[in-house]
């Protein structure tokens, strides 16, 4: 398969020029003694009183090492959902183009479709939530740009095969973005490693899940450099603050606290499924390599209004394609999760 970027790249995008911040033109020299005067900040020092490094490169540096990628594979954004945008914005062109989505997934795929005015082609996982590559495949034509994998999925918990995957990556020319918000939860490798063998794989991830810092908003794509120098071209200048970009490199260097918060959660995600397995109006537990847990009950609606009446909040999906009467529990700390477990069990009871 020939892949060439420059086929995907929406026209204007190829054309356009960026905007070039004061920052931007002035990162070679070695700032220590400088006056700056040139973006009509306030110069009296608060700690925020500039504007934030537009490339990052502090928590890239730090991401790059972690990751074992290149600082040039990675783009930041104001969470996973602005780097979702900026990828449909550059290589999709309203009206025109399509992206694939499979069903029941996250929801942003789609509304960021729509938003976009870019068509989503819905193909269904199978039943047991596995993507069907010869059907995506049977659905792609030449203005499908993006197929995107959410793996581990949300909100069924599992990830992909591997085999299908390799299919889509290997058969199909635009790019294939893997969703990898729950990766640390899962004992699968990521497809970080993958990353230079394939020039269509792009792999998004988020602090907002295992890394607990879904309030500074940070959204990472790593991808071939030169998928993200065209992210790159279209971000906005100052996308990440710099209030996020500081907890953000603080919280990186902590390995070991967040190692170790992961570690409770799957222990807890462990505790709970046992529980689950005696529940009576548990109809179906689904297997998960996430930070939350897919069950099908007798009645979700019902199971859903009695937990808010105990004071506990959960994930009706009994909406979504294959997942009707589904519940999405979010595994919480031990206490709360001792807690639902003791409501759980009240309302076999009744
Ligand atoms: C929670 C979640 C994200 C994270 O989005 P952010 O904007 O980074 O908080 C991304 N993808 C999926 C599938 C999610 O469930």
């Amino acid at each position: 398969m020939n892949f060439d970027i420059n086929n995907l790249v929406r026209e204007n995008v190829k054309s356009m020029k960026p905007y070039s911040s004061a920052r931007d033109e002035f990162e070679d020299f070695d700032t220590a003694d400088m006056i700056f005067l040139d973006a009509n900040e306030n110069p009296f020092q608060n700690g925020v009183n500039r504007y934030p490094d537009p490339q990052q490169s502090n928590v890239k540096v730090v991401l790059a090492k972690q990751k074992n990628v290149n600082p040039n594979q990675i783009l930041l954004g104001n969470g996973s959902d602005e780097v979702l945008d900026l990828i449909f914005r550059a290589f999709c062109e309203p009206k025109v183009d399509n992206i694939i989505s499979l069903p029941p997934t996250y929801g942003m795929y789609g509304v960021l479709a729509n938003i976009n005015a870019v068509e989503n082609r819905e193909v269904l996982l199978s039943a047991d939530f596995q993507p069907q590559a010869d059907k995506i495949l049977e659905a792609v034509d030449e203005n499908t740009k993006i197929i995107f994998l959410c793996s581990p999925n949300n909100p069924t918990g599992n990830s992909f095969l591997n085999e299908s995957v390799v299919k889509l990556l290997k058969n199909f020319k635009g790019l294939v973005v893997i969703d990898e918000a729950y990766i640390d939860f899962s004992e699968k490798e990521s497809w970080l490693a993958k990353i230079d063998q394939y020039p269509n794989l792009v792999i998004t991830q988020t602090l907002s899940k295992a890394y607990g810092l879904a309030g500074i908003r940070l959204g990472i794509c790593y991808g071939s450099t030169a998928v993200i120098s065209v992210l790159n071209k279209i971000k906005p200048p100052y996308n990440v603050n710099e209030l996020t970009q500081l907890r953000a490199l603080e919280r990186l260097s902590d390995t070991d606290k967040i190692k170790s918060e992961i570690t409770s959660i799957i222990a807890q995600r462990e505790e709970l499924l046992k529980v689950l397995v005696d529940v009576k109006f548990v109809k179906k537990i689904y297997p998960t390599e996430a930070n939350f847990i897919l069950i099908k009950v007798d009645d979700a609606n019902k199971r859903y209004d009695e937990l808010i009446a105990k004071g506990i909040v959960i994930r009706n999906r009994t909406t979504q394609p294959l997942c009707e009467n589904t519940l999405r529990l979010t595994i919480g700390t031990e206490q709360e999760n001792k807690k639902l477990m003791e409501v759980l069990a009240s309302l076999i009871k009744v």
